[in-house]
C-alpha cells in the first residue's frame, strides 16, 4: 500500500529541477511510474513528493531534424512502436520497443524511464547504441548534451545529478546503406538477452559494422573492437570470429548468473545472437516496419 503522497505538476524544467533540489531524498521524480510505484508498493523506496514531469510539453516531442530523431522522454514505448517517423528513420528501435513487456507497461512507461531507471534487463538502450544516440540532461543550471554510451554507468546507475531530468534523446540516422536488427531472447517479459547489429555490405564483404549486447551484464555495451574485428570479412567469417571471442566479450560484457539465465548460457547465446542479427541485417530483412 502507498502512504498519503504530495504531487507536484511542473510545467517546465528549471520548475521541475528546483523542486527536486529543494525536496532532495523526499522527493522524487515521476514519469509514468511503471518502476518507481512498483519499487515503493514494496516498500523498497520511500517518498514524500512526487514531481511528476508529464505536463512539460518539450518532453512529449517527437520530431525529425537535421538527420537525427529527436524525441522527449516521455513518450511512451507504445507511441515508439507506432509513430511513423520511427519506424521510418529508426526501424530496429521501433520494433525493439513492440518488444517490450506487454501493451500495459508499454502504455504507461516512458523511454526516459526507461534509460533513467537502467535496469540492465532493458531492450531501448542496446538499439539506440548502435544509431550513437546522445541524451539531453537539463537541471536550473541549464543543458548538456551526452553520448548515450557515456550516460549509464552500472546497474541501476546513471551519470544524471540529483536535480537533473533527462529531456530528450537524439537518435541520428545510421549511414547510408546500412540496416540494423535486433533479437532479443526471453523467458519471461524482460529479455534475458538483447543484441543490435547494423551492417553495411559491399560485394559480399562486411564494409562497417556496429555492434551492442544488453542485458547480459552490468549495463548495454558497444563492441567497438569487435566491430573493427568482423569489418572486411564475410557473414560466416564473421560469425567464426564471434564463437572465438568468447574472452572478449566476457571481459567487456562482465556477464551474471541471474534468475534469467547463467552467465555461461548468455555468453554462448550472444554469439549465437551476434552472428543471427548481423545476417538478418545484411540479407536487408533487418530493418522491421
Ligand atoms: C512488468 C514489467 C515488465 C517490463 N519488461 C520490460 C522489457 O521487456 N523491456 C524493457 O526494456 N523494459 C521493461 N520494463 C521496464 C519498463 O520499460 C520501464 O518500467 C519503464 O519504461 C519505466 O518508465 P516510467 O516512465 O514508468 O518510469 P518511472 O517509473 O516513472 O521512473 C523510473 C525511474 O526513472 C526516473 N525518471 C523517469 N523519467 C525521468 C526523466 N525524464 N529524467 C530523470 N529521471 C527520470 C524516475 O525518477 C525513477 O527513478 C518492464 C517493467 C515492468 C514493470
Amino acid at each position: 500500500m502507498l502512504g498519503s503522497l504530495q504531487l507536484l505538476q511542473p510545467t517546465n524544467v528549471a520548475e521541475a529541477s528546483g523542486a527536486l533540489r529543494d525536496f532532495g531524498e523526499r522527493g522524487k521524480l515521476y514519469a509514468g511510474g511503471a518502476e518507481l510505484l512498483l519499487l515503493m508498493r514494496h516498500g523498497l523506496l520511500q517518498s514524500e513528493i512526487l514531481v511528476d514531469v508529464k505536463k512539460i510539453e518539450r518532453l512529449h516531442r517527437i520530431a525529425w531534424d537535421d538527420d537525427a530523431l529527436s524525441v522527449g522522454a516521455c513518450v511512451t514505448h507504445h507511441a515508439l512502436e507506432t509513430h511513423l517517423l520511427v519506424r521510418e528513420h529508426a526501424p530496429s528501435f521501433a520494433y525493439a520497443e513492440s518488444q517490450v513487456a506487454n501493451v500495459r507497461v508499454r502504455n504507461q512507461g516512458t523511454l526516459g524511464g526507461n534509460l533513467c531507471f537502467n535496469d540492465p534487463h532493458s531492450d531501448p538502450g542496446t538499439v539506440l547504441l548502435v544509431h550513437n544516440a546522445a541524451v539531453t540532461l537539463g537541471s536550473q543550471r541549464g543543458e548538456r548534451q551526452i553520448p548515450l554510451n557515456d550516460f549509464f554507468l552500472d546497474v541501476y546507475e546513471t551519470v544524471l545529478e540529483p536535480d537533473e531530468l533527462l529531456l530528450d534523446v537524439e537518435i541520428p540516422s545510421l549511414p547510408s546503406g546500412m540496416i540494423s536488427a535486433y533479437l532479443r531472447l526471453h523467458r519471461f517479459q524482460r529479455p534475458t538477452l538483447g543484441v543490435a547489429a547494423a551492417v553495411k555490405m559491399t560485394d559480399g564483404i562486411i564494409a562497417e559494422s556496429r555492434l551492442a549486447v544488453g542485458c547480459v551484464g552490468p549495463r548495454a555495451q558497444r563492441l567497438a573492437e569487435l566491430e573493427t574485428k568482423i569489418n572486411g570479412n564475410s557473414i560466416s567469417d564473421a560469425k567464426r570470429i564471434f564463437a572465438e571471442q568468447k574472452n572478449y566479450l566476457r571481459d567487456m560484457l562482465q556477464p551474471v548468473d541471474d534468475l534469467l539465465g547463467s552467465a555461461d548460457y548468455k555468453l554462448y547465446m550472444t554469439g549465437v545472437l551476434l552472428g543471427e542479427a548481423l545476417e538478418q541485417a545484411a540479407r536487408k530483412d533487418g530493418v522491421r516496419k
